[in-house]
């Protein structure tokens, strides 16, 4: 299509207690709060200048008690997904397996996603290693990003790019 493109819709999809708050609290304000009410579905709004006008970027922040019936209806609102699952529990990177089935279903094999790995920094508490982590990647079919969301902003600015990049290019084409 040639739809011009002019914002961009990113969920936030993944177990709770994982850092989706603490992900976009981290894009919006650059810093790392720690206490959250992380049951509340939110949309965060961030207005990026380009060089002719500027588009408009939502982070939707995905509460608690996901089911199957509200993460097709959070797929269907947006252009993009980020995956993102704590290192320090191996069960939420295995729930995201019925999170991106849901999104093939709704939104077909090849469309904006990306895979995080988030709380880096708890080195001793680490659950799932290298080999594992790129296997989902590899399942996915996507980039993979390990980050810690209360460390630096860096990587949350990585992802970012990278899902909007995503996105960029689906309308172009
Ligand atoms: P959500 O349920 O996925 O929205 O998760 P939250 O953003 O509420 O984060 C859950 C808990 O993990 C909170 O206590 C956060 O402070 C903590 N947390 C989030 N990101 C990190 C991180 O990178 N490192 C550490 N150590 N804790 C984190």
């Amino acid at each position: 299509s040639q739809k011009r493109f002019t914002g961009a819709r990113t969920v936030l999809l993944g177990a709770s207690g994982v850092g989706k708050t603490a992900f976009a609290v981290r894009y919006i304000t650059k810093r790392f709060i720690g206490d959250y009410d992380r049951d509340k579905e939110m949309v965060y709004t961030r207005q990026l200048p380009t060089p002719r006008d500027e588009i408009t970027l939502d982070i939707l922040d995905t509460g608690a008690r996901l089911t199957s019936e509200t993460i097709e209806k959070h797929t269907k609102w947006g252009d993009g997904y980020i995956l993102i699952y704590s290192l320090t529990d191996r069960a939420s990177l295995i729930y995201l397996s019925e999170v991106k089935d849901i999104i093939t279903k709704v939104k077909g094999r090849d469309c904006p996603l990306t895979l995080v790995g988030n709380k880096s920094d708890l080195i001793s508490a680490r659950e799932v290693n290298d080999e594992e982590s790129c296997d989902f990647g590899q399942k996915f079919d996507c980039p993979k990003f390990e980050i810690s969301v209360a460390e630096t902003s860096q990587g949350v600015l990585e992802v970012m790019d990278e899902i909007m990049c995503q996105i960029k290019r689906d309308f172009v084409n």
